[in-house]
Formats: structure tokens, sequence, C-alpha cells
């Protein structure tokens, strides 16, 4: 065992503040890294603040972060697949059984034994896993990712939860060329969502509450803009989606969404507000229409994530912050206040 630096909360009303924690020495089959960036998603907020307290209650202290890019210093005597020195990545999820049938098939997101980066119980330590506002991690390194070298590290931090979680429910959905695709929200995971959905060929269109945004929508990918609180602009576009994916971390009017669809269209939740939300029966009887929800991505499926982010040059558009400034940061978040992820640039946190 040994003494890492990291940022954690105490309570669901307390700030972020330095803090030491126990981390373990690598096992023959762990991975230790360096932590370089660390992306902010807002389930880091949700977490911290237990939003989600009949799902899955907060242990306190609790460390966040789920974006996580690193450098290698040290590897157990049986890993075979990284070294010192290179550059790795860990996402949401630290381990899981590896046998049951969702292991089986590459998702492991939806393993009865998952083990998530933080918040879950630690097999090895006891107590609950710890993430990435910290100097370093140790991971078993069937759970570490490689980062194509081309790739900025800041901007590559975000792909870990943000860039997976729109990925992965688009390749399922089979956005491409000759679908028309909404994504609503441009936060964190949104303008992922733009980037891969106009990568992909799709004709996409953004649904903000923030008419400030809709350059930046344009920028970013999307072909047409809809400011959401317009019913006009939205009456438009009714019965006319293949696709929509929800990123938004609040309450908000699903069935003016569902109505979007075409007969057989599809809107995923990846988004995940703390209370349910409504939906018309009619409107989904009505086009046989349907929704969903979507869970991050396997490991497999967020290595091809990033190879294709390495192979298309597609990283997060990020603004790096020091871990100092990460309560003013959710702040900014919950006022959706970010262009459009923070990365924490963990060298600020080695040298307090
Ligand atoms: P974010 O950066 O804060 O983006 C959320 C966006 O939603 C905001 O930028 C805003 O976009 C829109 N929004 C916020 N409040 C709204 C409201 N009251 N009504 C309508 N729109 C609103 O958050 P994020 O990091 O992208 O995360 C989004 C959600 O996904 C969170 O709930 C998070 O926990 C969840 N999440 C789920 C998974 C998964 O595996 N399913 C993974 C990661 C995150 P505009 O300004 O454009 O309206
Ligand atoms: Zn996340």
């Amino acid at each position: 065992m040994y003494n890492a630096k990291a940022y954690s909360a105490t309570s669901a009303t307390s700030r972020l503040a330095a803090t030491r924690i126990s981390r373990r020495d690598p096992t023959e089959h762990d991975v230790q890294l360096e932590i370089l960036f660390c992306g902010i998603c807002h389930s880091d907020v949700h977490s911290v603040r237990n939003e989600w307290s009949d799902v899955m209650p907060t242990v306190y202290p609790i460390v966040p972060g789920h974006e996580i890019v690193g450098r290698v210093t040290r590897v157990g005597s049986a890993v075979t697949r990284y070294k010192a020195g290179d550059l790795v990545a860990v996402g949401c999820l630290v381990d899981s059984d590896g046998t049951c049938p969702h292991c089986r098939d590459g998702l492991e997101q939806f393993c009865p034994n998952l083990t998530l980066t933080f918040n879950s119980k630690d097999e090895h330590l006891g107590g609950v896993t710890y993430g990435g506002y910290s100097d370093s991690v140790v991971v078993d390194e069937r759970f570490v990712l490689r980062v194509p070298s081309t790739l900025d590290l800041a901007g590559a931090a975000p792909l870990l939860c943000a860039g997976i979680t729109t990925y992965s429910p688009m390749r399922h959905w089979n956005v491409g060329k000759g679908k028309k695709v909404g994504v609503i929200g441009l936060g964190g995971l949104g303008h992922m969502g733009v980037k891969f959905a106009d990568a992909f060929g799709a004709h996409v269109v953004v649904f903000t509450t923030s008419p400030r945004k809709k350059e930046d929508a344009l920028r970013l990918g999307a072909d047409e803009v809809v400011v959401s609180r317009d019913a006009d602009e939205m009456r438009k576009h009714a019965g006319s989606f293949d696709f929509i994916l929800d990123t938004v971390s609040a309450d908000h009017d699903l069935d003016a969404y569902v109505n979007l669809l075409r007969r057989d269209g599809n809107l995923t939740l990846v988004g995940a507000p703390a209370k349910p939300l409504g939906v018309s029966a009619f409107g989904l009887i009505m086009g046989r229409r349907s929704v969903s929800g979507s869970s991050i991505g396997g490991i497999a499926e967020t290595q091809e994530m990033l190879d294709f982010c390495g192979a298309h040059g597609i990283t997060a558009d990020v603004e790096v912050i020091p871990i100092q400034k990460v309560n003013e940061a959710y702040e900014r978040l919950l006022k959706s206040d970010v262009k459009y992820r923070f990365s924490i640039d963990m060298a600020s946190l080695r040298s307090e």
C-alpha cells in the first residue's frame, strides 16, 4: 500500500478538498499509472452530491473521476500488454467477474459484479474505490486502454466516458449516412455525440436550451440547431428523426422529443437525471417508437472508439483547469457553462 494525493468530498454538501488516500501496490496483473489528465463528468457532480442515492448511494469520502489518461509507472510481473512509459487510459470500469454472459459478450458495463472506478466496493483494500482526481491509480491490465499517440491528452481524457457513452449507442442503433440524428444537450456528452454522428455521416440536429451555443454546434459538426424552448422550431421536425440521443442531466419533457421520431424511431437516454422522466403511451404507440437507455460501453468497444478517434483526429473540446478550480467548475457545469468538458491538469495536484 502507498499514499496518493487526491481531492475528495466528505459529504453531499462539502466542497472537494486535498487529501491523501491509500492505493494498493500493483499485484501481478496490475498497471500503476501516473495520472496526467482527468475529465470532469456530470456524473461526478451527481455522485458527490448523492443525487443518485436511490440507485447508488455515495460512500464518503468520495474521490470522483473516471476519464483518466496517464503514463504507466510500474507493472506487475504477469502484465503483458503494457510497460513503463506507455500512454494509457482508464474509464468508468476497473473490474468485472469476467464470466457472466455480459462479460463473455464484451459488455462488461452490464456485469452484475462490476467494479466502477469510484464509489464501488474495493475488493483489494476494503472500503470503496477512489477515482481519477488523484496523482496515480492502480488498475488490472484488462481494464487499461491504449491512447493513440496522435491525440492531445487533455482532450483525450473525456473520451473515456463522454466519448464511449455517445459512440456506443450510435453504433448500436446504426447511426450513419442517410440517417437523421438528434442530440439533446450540448455539454460534455452532447458535443461528443455531435462529433461522432457527423463522423459517421449522419444528418445531425442539435437541440439546445442555450441559444449562445448555436455557432459552436455548427462548428462541432451539426447541420442544424434547434433552440428547444421554441415550440415552432420543434414542430418543424415532427415525425422526422431516425434516432435521438438524450444527454440531458436534469428534468425535461421527453414527449416533446418522442414526437419528433419517425415510425420505428428510437430515443436513447444516456443522461441520468435523478428523478424519473414521464413518457406518454400515445407518443410511443402511434409510430411504434421506442425509448431506451445505454450505459458507457464495454472495454473492447472503448478501445475501438479510441482507435477511431486516433484515425479521425477526434478529441473533446476542453477547458483545462488546475484541480484547485474543481469546485468552481462544478458550479459552472450546473449552469451549462462549459466548452465543452473540463479537463483537470493533474500536474497542479502534484505541486500541492
Ligand atoms: P453536462 O456537460 O452538464 O451537459 C448536460 C447538458 O444538458 C447541458 O450542457 C445542457 O445543454 C443540457 N441541460 C442541462 N440542464 C438542462 C435542463 N434543465 N433542461 C434541458 N437541458 C438541460 O453533462 P454531461 O457530463 O454531458 O452528462 C450528461 C448526463 O449524462 C448526466 O446526467 C450524466 O450523469 C450522464 N451520464 C451518463 C452516462 C451513461 O453511461 N449513460 C455516462 C456519463 C454521463 P444545453 O445548454 O445545450 O441545453
Ligand atoms: Zn462519466
